[in-house]
């Protein structure tokens, strides 16, 4: 006898920000489309959809009218489950999440994710979920995966995924909204020409780039050519698609030079840089860049690196600012988990008081003449700084903007986590790293600004 499955009613939810509108295009037909794949392989009956359209993560719940709209529907019985692409279509942030999820539950309504796995029966699948939710707000900017699904729709049409402002040198973004084309950019295409041909002679990056300044006024980084050189755009082939775009060089001349290329580069592939774009030179203003030296993640002012035009020649191991970072992070603070929610109050207090008797001491050993009165002078004014400093942050501490609660510890989190996703739970929380290559110590040089 055949069993008759009972009917599960599901309604899609679908969230696009206008940034990924713009930029994607195709994004809610793209969701749209995976979706009802989806729910015909799983026999799901579709009886609503709700899109969010121009609405980031950050946006507020009460201004994703579509969710609203949900929930009032899902109140009314109308549905047994909601159906999203991935978890962040869905939220971003731990505290909307439960909150949406009370309501969902009360009214025996589930969800899933078309293209992600969550298991919220077992306290590692639930870990696991605080994890990826803790995290989602900058996903987008490495989620490749998502991206290319997004793009591969366009790039199949042979249609343009960059923006005016982002396409590869050399060539420009022509044509409407819905049929947007890359075509060579008469303006820079002596630039490209330039470098394929010069770096076929002199074999470096640096000094290619360093001529293509002197000839056209033009700064590009070493490492920007070193991108250009590998990739297939310019002979045409973009992702595996032929006849993308008007080539620069014949394939013959992209594999010839792509043996000219240094060989070791093979474990710069897929390297995360954790602290990538947000450390920032304190002597020149640019931001310092991975690099790798003596088999190590490192990171290093751009402008001396490149030109000699800062005096900043400092190497940052990656693993020792990650120490710091993790030491520092509790007290730092606007984020809030458990344990160091407990130590907040008493470690501002411990701090301050070592600073008093720090200052004590001073005065006493310059009543002594045991110290001369202009270091005195330094050391009191210096001290003196670090308490004001230390006021501010306590004030601070005790406001925070945002509160994400975890029940798990900080540094197990953080280990969990690869490389990628450490970047953009570190990208979560801090604005910038101001690096001073002029103090004597390591922990003096780092100054971290939190968002
Ligand atoms: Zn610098």
């Amino acid at each position: 006898m055949k069993s008759v499955k009972k009917i599960i009613r599901v309604v899609l939810y679908i969230r696009v920000s206008t940034e990924e509108q713009v930029r994607h295009g195709y994004s809610i037909e793209s969701q749209l489309k995976r979706l009802k794949e989806y729910c015909k392989l799983h026999g799901y009956k579709i009886v609503a959809i709700y899109i969010d359209a121009g609405k980031s993560a950050r946006t507020k719940l009460s201004q994703r009218k579509e969710l609203l709209r949900l929930l009032n529907d899902a109140q009314e019985g109308k549905f047994d489950r909601v159906v999203f692409w991935k978890l962040d279509r869905w939220f971003r942030n731990v505290s909307d999440y439960y909150a949406i999820n009370s309501i969902l539950e009360k009214c025996n309504v589930d969800w899933e994710c078309s293209d992600e796995k969550f298991n919220t029966t077992t306290s590692n699948g639930r870990l696991y979920l605080n994890i990826k939710l803790s995290i989602g707000q900058n996903e987008s900017d490495v989620d490749s995966d998502r991206i290319k699904f997004i793009f591969s729709q366009m790039i199949k049409d042979k249609k343009a995924i960059w923006g005016t402002n982002n396409c590869p040198l050399g060539y420009k973004v022509v044509g409407s909204k819905k049929n947007k084309r890359v075509i060579k950019d008469k303006r820079t295409s002596d630039i490209v020409e330039f470098i394929f041909k010069t770096y076929v002679i002199n074999n470096s990056y640096r000094k290619t780039a360093f001529l293509v300044q002197n000839k056209f006024d033009y700064i590009i980084t070493s490492d920007t050519i070193k991108k250009m050189l590998k990739n297939t755009l310019y002979y045409g082939v973009y992702r595996g698609v032929e006849g993308y775009c008007e080539p620069y060089i014949t394939k013959e001349k992209f594999d010839y030079i792509q043996n000219l290329l240094p060989k070791n580069n093979k474990q710069n592939k897929n390297r995360d840089y954790i602290f990538s774009g947000l450390i920032v030179c304190k002597h020149c203003g640019c931001k310092m860049s991975g690099t790798f030296t003596k088999n190590k993640k490192c990171y290093r002012c751009g402008k001396y690196k490149n030109y000699r035009t800062c005096t900043n020649s400092k190497i940052i191991p990656e693993s020792r600012l990650e120490e710091y970072l993790l030491t520092e992070f509790p007290h730092l603070k606007r984020v809030s988990m458990q344990e160091s929610e407990i130590e907040e109050g008493i470690d501002f207090d411990k701090k301050l008081k070592q600073l008093n008797v720090k200052l004590d001491r001073l005065n006493e050993m310059y009543l002594n003449d045991r110290i001369n009165r202009e270091s005195y002078y330094k050391k009191y004014d210096e001290t003196k700084v670090q308490i004001n400093d230390l006021e501010k942050q306590k004030k601070k501490s005790k406001k925070p903007k945002e509160i994400i609660k975890l029940n798990v510890n900080f540094y197990k989190l953080y280990n969990k986590l690869d490389d990628e996703h450490k970047r953009s739970f570190i990208n979560k929380y801090i604005d910038y790293i101001e690096y001073d290559s002029e103090k004597d110590l390591f922990d003096e040089r780092i100054n971290i600004i939190l968002k």
